[in-house]
């Protein structure tokens, strides 16, 4: 699983022309983040058990920060949505994050239920 989501990573980076960060998965309690200082994304594992497209979404999220995208401001928003298109994914955005992703044509691949993605 680590490799692919590294290809994803890789794809990314590559398009945006980015030095390529490695990426890690890590028993976290709380969310992943991208680590400026070593140019290194950590995931928790727990992410690892959701559906797909949101692990997608959540790759994608830090890999964006990583090409160099701080904070979550309309920028940062217009490149992540870009790039989760490409995967076929469509964000419902609250205000920072997403309480749904859905497909091109509207199908709603998952939801927070209670705060938590599911
Ligand atoms: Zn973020």
């Amino acid at each position: 699983m680590i490799s692919e989501l590294q290809q994803l990573v890789n794809l990314v980076c590559e398009a945006e022309g980015c030095q390529i960060p490695d990426l890690q998965i890590k028993e976290v309690r709380r969310g992943g983040r991208y680590h400026r200082r070593t140019h290194s994304i950590t995931l928790p594992k727990w992410v690892l058990v959701k559906p797909v497209e949101y692990l997608w979404y959540y790759v994608i999220h830090e890999t964006i920060h990583a090409i160099g995208y701080r904070g979550h401001g309309k920028l940062f928003k217009e490149r992540e949505r870009r790039w989760l298109k490409e995967f076929g994914i469509v964000p419902v955005y609250a205000k920072v994050y997403p309480k749904k992703l859905q497909s091109l044509n509207g199908q709603t691949f998952c939801k927070k239920i209670k705060g938590i993605m599911q």
